[in-house]
């Protein structure tokens, strides 16, 4: 059978994807033993609840967690969490829900993990009901500032591991499981894209929340690992709250199929490809005038290496932000980690690119740099400019 190319067939520009996984380009590349999984169960009945008790299992044995349950995302995992962790497993609160009296509905939350990953993860958190209490300021917290906001109302605590979180400055993730224990309080990590599937929940917390489309190469779903009461707690939202969030047969056999994959895969080999096309890079990159290129770690701790270009905009003939922009306004659209551009620099990341994309993305930078062009900017604030993008949809 031919290849059918999906670009083709719908008209779209094809994309070269150096930004890692991120959602609103697909996330990740699905491997044809998920797409099989996925395509084996799509035609056939199955009992759901069977479904997902399979797949607490494998959740169970992936996280050393005692039970978990797939979503429908992340972004559903920690609505799901924060309800479940204000109704329990009584379903006459689960069925009240976004209505919270009687309940303990307030969620705590450091200001500096108080994030955007796409969309606000307080408006998360509140959508179930829930309220969110921030605390400390945007790049400080304390314990103290912790244990003052927690009350006979306080239902979870909220730890955000991830790069768009503050990352210093704030409680250890070790000091706000052990205030949590302290206090008999559950935390809900969001995990979303970590790659470390047991260390959060070893170390203390009750709800672990992982992302099935990120790092794993799962399709669209969240996986929530944990305790038993509370994960059960997770699954029942199903009958309230969690039904507008329904997950579907082929994403739970999908995300299965995509965890089997990641516990057998080969860490050590997938790195070295990776810091081959980092290699190639900055040998490539170093050469421009106004460009410096340094290999840089993931914030935190997930086993990547990224090259990070700072541009001196004087010398390069153009800023960061204007050649980032340059790089997605073209054909295929280059697509970079761009979120800090804004302050003279951006990333690569190898980890979605196929062989000799990483090649193409050189070349196209080169390009840029040899004939400079300043791009016409509606604004260099990113929030603003995705908001300029957005209200023109669908153009
Ligand atoms: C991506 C992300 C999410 C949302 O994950 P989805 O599975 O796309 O809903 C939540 N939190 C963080 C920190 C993320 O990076």
């Amino acid at each position: 059978m031919m290849k059918v190319d999906i670009y083709q067939k719908l008209g779209l520009k094809r994309v070269i994807n150096a930004a890692g996984t991120m959602t609103y380009l697909g996330s990740s590349r699905v491997s044809p033993r998920v797409i099989e999984a996925m395509n084996l169960i799509l035609p056939e009945f199955v009992d759901m609840r069977e479904l997902q008790q399979k797949a607490g299992s494998l959740i169970a044995r992936a996280t050393g967690a005692e039970a978990g349950c797939i979503t429908a995302s992340a972004a559903a995992g920690i609505a799901v969490a924060t309800a479940a962790c204000m109704t329990g497993s009584d379903l006459w609160y689960i069925e009240q829900l976004p209505d919270t009296a009687s309940m303990r509905s307030e969620i705590i939350i450091q200001k500096g993990h108080s994030v955007s990953f796409g969309a606000g993860l307080a408006q998360t958190i509140r959508i179930t009901g829930a309220s969110c209490v921030e605390i400390g300021s945007a790049t400080q917290c304390g314990c103290y500032q912790l244990r003052g906001a927690i009350n006979d109302n306080t239902a979870a605590l909220v730890y955000v591991a991830s790069h768009h979180a503050v990352q210093s400055g704030l409680i250890s993730l070790q000091d706000f499981c052990a205030i949590g224990a302290e206090y008999g309080i559950p935390v809900i990590i969001d995990a979303a894209s970590e790659y470390d599937l047991k260390g959060f929940l070893a170390c203390g917390a009750q709800l672990a929340v992982y992302s099935g489309h990120k790092f794993l190469g799962g399709p669209t779903s969240g996986i929530i690992a944990g305790c038993l009461p509370l994960v059960r707690a997770c699954y029942m939202q199903e009958k309230g709250i969690g039904r507008t969030m329904k997950v579907g047969k082929e994403s739970i056999a999908g995300v299965m199929e995509a965890l089997e994959q990641w516990l057998q895969r080969d860490a050590g080999a997938i790195r070295t490809v990776e810091e081959q096309r980092i290699d190639y890079a900055f040998d490539f990159l170093k050469q421009f005038k106004g460009i410096h290129v340094e290999r840089t770690a993931d914030p935190t701790g997930n086993p990547v290496t990224r090259l990070k270009i700072h541009v001196h905009p004087t010398e390069a003939g153009l800023s960061a932000f204007e050649l980032c922009q340059l790089l997605a306004a073209g054909n295929p659209t280059i697509r970079v980690r761009a979120h800090e551009a804004d302050t003279g620099s951006f990333q690569l990341d190898p980890c979605q690119l196929l062989d000799g994309e990483m090649e193409l993305v050189c070349e196209q930078i080169q390009r840029n740099l040899e004939a400079p062009v300043h791009p016409q900017l509606e604004s260099t604030n990113p929030a603003d400019l995705s908001y300029q993008s957005l209200i023109r949809w669908p153009d």
